[in-house]
């Protein structure tokens, strides 16, 4: 495997950063989960925009462009012979002292790119769905780091998870400081309930997945539902005809058991399923190739 740092290739047991970078001190930094279907990149744009976005929220300078990011995610994928993959992109304050302020890092900001394999929940789980739980962890405020912010900083998430697990569950809701429903701890949510489809807002406190902005134009497009925006809480959850949670690893999958309820008939839904196959056929005949782009130079 070969992973890419600062604009060198190392092998896996190579591939270090300092004990001193404020990623590794504090997790201050930011990062990115890209997939390539069939030898292309998916949504590579949309990924680096959050990027961009989570850079500047941060007060991060990115190391090098855009543009050269890009080409570093294409070569990283093209030297590791992958054509379905799963990137891992991330982009760290750098190497300061023990302290807070990211001044010091003055050699600037790390930046990382691994390429792997990818397998994250089995076939059968598409059919089957997902059991589910809420978490007692409440997502952050607004007025906190955004959750829009794609940040190292992932405990919460991780503790919520870690609650899932213990409860036989693969997933966990965060609720909003209001109660409402935000989002899972690394995964976006809808619903549907007769014929209609919903999905929190912004507003909510969500990671505005790139897989969720794909879902919405779905709907619209191949279902013909535009999504609704809406705050609710949980218990709407537990009447909805279907629950299903979107995001770059895990595409579409159902939730099927939420906090011990059945959800509709407990099994993926039709409207899942549609959208599982549409999403499916979507990203393995869309992207950024990684191969041809060599070839045309
Ligand atoms: C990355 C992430 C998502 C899903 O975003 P995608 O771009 O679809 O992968 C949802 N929630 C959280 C907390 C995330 O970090």
């Amino acid at each position: 495997m070969k992973i890419y740092i600062n604009g060198k290739f190392f092998e896996k047991d190579d591939a270090k950063i300092s004990v001193f970078d404020h990623g590794v001190l504090y997790g201050d930094g930011i990062f990115e989960g890209i997939r390539a279907y069939n030898g292309r990149i998916f949504r590579l744009e949309d990924h680096l925009q959050r990027l961009a976005e989570s850079a500047n929220a941060i007060l991060l300078k990115l190391p090098i462009t855009i543009k050269e990011i890009e080409k570093a995610i294409i070569e990283t994928v093209r030297l590791n012979g992958l054509k379905d993959a799963y990137i891992r992109l991330v982009v760290t304050r750098g190497v300061g002292d023990l302290g807070l302020d990211m001044r010091k890092c003055k050699g600037g900001a790390t930046l990382f790119i691994i390429a792997d394999r990818i397998e994250l929940y089995p076939e059968e789980f598409y059919e089957k769905g997902l059991t589910v739980i809420t978490s007692t962890i409440r997502q952050k405020g607004l007025d906190q780091v955004t959750p829009g912010v794609k940040s190292l900083n992932y405990l919460a998430n991780i503790l919520a998870r870690a609650e899932a697990t213990a409860a036989g569950a693969q997933e966990a809701i965060l609720l909003n400081a209001s109660g409402h429903v935000s989002e899972c701890s690394g995964d976006n949510l809808f619903y549907a309930k007769n014929g209609k489809i919903f999905t929190p807002p912004t507003s909510a406190g969500i990671l505005v997945g790139v897989t969720r902005n794909v879902v919405m134009e779905l709907c619209e497009k191949k279902l013909g539902t535009k999504v609704i925006e809406r705050n609710f809480p949980r218990y709407d959850l537990y009447g909805a005809d279907e629950v299903f949670l979107t995001g770059t690893g895990a595409e579409v999958i159902a939730a099927v058991k939420i906090d011990g309820r059945i959800i509709g008939k407990g099994v993926a839904g039709p409207t899942t399923k549609t959208l599982i196959k549409h999403f499916r056929d979507y990203a393995n005949s869309s992207g950024t190739p990684v191969y041809e782009a060599v070839k045309a130079k």
